[in-house]
């Protein structure tokens, strides 16, 4: 999609008008266009309200010890992510990047915030701050360190944008020590920041 710039004065009106007026004078635009219903908006915020890094940890988990579930989820993240009561109709496309053993993903949204918030939630705040969003692009590899994640030498970092197109999550490496383990169990290990790649999941010593 293009976007035209935005004149001064137009700027300077979206600058000056209170977000309550902008979001009324956006929802009439949308429904005018009937590119979105009326219902359609407290279903969305609904559904965001409900979800949180519990479901992306239970995705995981099951992704861990289904191996099925694994290639769907891989395969076609939105359908996959429909077992745990999520649908991602009219969300931005949701993409899951597998860690491997010299593989390691890092997830950022250098814009502002693009976030897979149907299986996720809010983003965790240090998400949105552009010094997170600077450095994982600069010096994931140091970020990670400060962060007590230490990566085998030799793993390959790739750093992945979230966009308004395409949202992503981890699919983390399921830690040792937790084979025979079951799917309540693991999922209580996957923690937000693992979701993201900032830290990955370990069993307790
Ligand atoms: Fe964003």
């Amino acid at each position: 999609m293009a976007h035209a710039p935005l004149s001064a004065a137009d700027r300077k009106l979206l600058e000056t008008t209170p977000p309550e007026a902008l979001f009324a004078a956006l929802k009439r635009v949308l429904f005018a266009k009937g590119l979105v219903a009326p219902e359609e908006i407290p279903a969305q915020i609904a559904q965001t309200e409900r979800a949180s890094p519990l479901i992306g940890a239970q995705i995981v988990a099951r992704a861990w010890t289904d191996p099925a579930y694994r290639a769907l989820l891989l395969a076609e993240p939105a359908r996959a992510v429909e077992a745990f009561g999520v649908s991602l109709t009219g969300a931005p496309p949701l993409g899951v990047l597998e860690n491997r053993p010299g593989q390691h993903h890092l997830i950022v949204c250098t814009l502002c915030s693009c976030y897979p918030r149907a299986v996720l939630g809010y983003p965790p705040f240090w998400y949105k701050s552009a010094a997170y969003r600077a450095r994982a692009v600069r010096d994931p590899r140091g970020l990670l360190a400060e962060w007590g994640t230490v990566l085998p030498a030799g793993t390959e970092i790739t750093v992945v944008d979230s966009t308004a197109d395409y949202r992503w999550m981890v699919l983390p490496m399921r830690p040792s020590g937790t084979e025979g383990w079951d799917e309540a169990r693991l999922s209580a290990l996957v923690r937000v920041s693992d979701l993201i790649g900032m830290t990955v999941p370990e069993a307790p010593a």
